[in-house]
């Protein structure tokens, strides 16, 4: 079962969360850490990292001896990546690839008439695996571990995701810890999800940012419920909506500074509060046997 964890917004306490429910899991487990350009759920997992993997995508490279500046890669690409200038009064045009901004389609070198794109290898990241057993959880042995992470100056973030996810082991219940927010990003890692979960905290700011949340996974397709961080702040306006359409909430865990303490030592809610475990523990039943009451 793959069990993604979102936030419409950052700062909800989304990866404690995901990092939480992944230790209280009796079985084996897998947690991938989906957050390329900002990933954190190593420092609650501590893990092992056994192997690291360059992520690329290949990006135009023009060959201007061929290039007749006619402009059809810059028709085709989608995403503004190259500029064209045609040569006026007998003076060569030029062309540029913006390759930040290239996804790596192939589109301009399938359709330029003149063969005068080829493709090379950029890198813009690289992905760790490994395994966590720094932290104890009973009946089960180490969480296994992937997470990637987006070079500086890089904005590319949904192939590193791609290669993250192609290490999905469905032997295993698998955690995603999704970026936050509400864009590519997001969707390619939510899409496929047996359940999302999506974390918020009752502010309007919170509320603001689920109704977008709930938009986006209710076009995938993909089932969701919300635990309410920091529960006890905030007001009733969450609960409302939650209500009117009939979103189930899972959980709630209220405002503790010993959490937020512990948090910024970098550790899980469950380990610092043992007791917690049993209410993840719950949270991951409603969602296996989606059961919601
Ligand atoms: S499609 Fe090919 S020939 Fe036309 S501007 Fe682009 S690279 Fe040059
Ligand atoms: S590979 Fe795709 S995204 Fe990149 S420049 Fe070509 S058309 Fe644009």
């Amino acid at each position: 079962m793959i069990i993604s964890i979102a936030s419409g917004k950052g700062g909800t306490g989304k990866t404690t969360i995901a990092v939480s429910l992944a230790l209280s899991i009796n079985g084996g487990v897998q947690f991938l850490d989906c957050d390329a350009e900002e990933p954190n759920a190593h420092i609650f997992l501590k893990p092992v990292i056994k192997e690291t993997k360059k992520v690329v995508i290949p990006v135009p490279e023009i060959d201007e001896k061929k290039c007749t500046y006619c402009g059809r890669c810059r028709e085709v690409c989608a995403y503004n990546a190259i500029a064209v200038m045609k040569g006026t009064d007998g003076k060569k045009g030029s062309i540029l690839v913006f390759s930040n901004l290239c996804h790596g389609c192939g589109s301009c070198s399938y359709f330029c008439p003149e063969g005068a794109i080829k493709e090379v290898n950029k890198e813009i990241g690289e992905i760790e695996i490994g395994s966590s057993t720094t932290l104890t959880r009973s009946n089960v042995g180490p969480v296994q571990f992937v997470h990637g992470r987006l070079n500086i100056g890089e904005a590319m973030a949904p192939p590193i995701i791609r290669q993250i996810k192609r290490h999905i082991n469905s032997t295993r219940t698998v955690i995603i810890d999704a970026p936050p927010g509400t864009s590519c990003p997001v969707v390619e890692t939510v899409k496929k999800s047996d359940f999302c979960v999506l974390v918020t905290e009752p502010t309007p700011f919170g509320l603001n940012d689920l109704t977008l949340a709930v938009e986006v996974l209710r076009k995938l397709k993909v089932p969701f419920g919300v635990v309410i961080n920091r529960s006890d702040l905030g007001d009733e306006k969450t609960d409302q909506y939650c209500r009117k359409e009939n979103i189930p909430i899972l959980m709630r865990i209220p405002f503790k500074k010993e959490i937020a303490a512990a948090y910024s030592k970098g550790e899980p809610i469950v380990r610092a509060f043992p007791e917690y475990t049993k209410d993840f523990r719950e949270l991951f039943n409603k969602i296996r046997n989606g059961k919601f009451g």
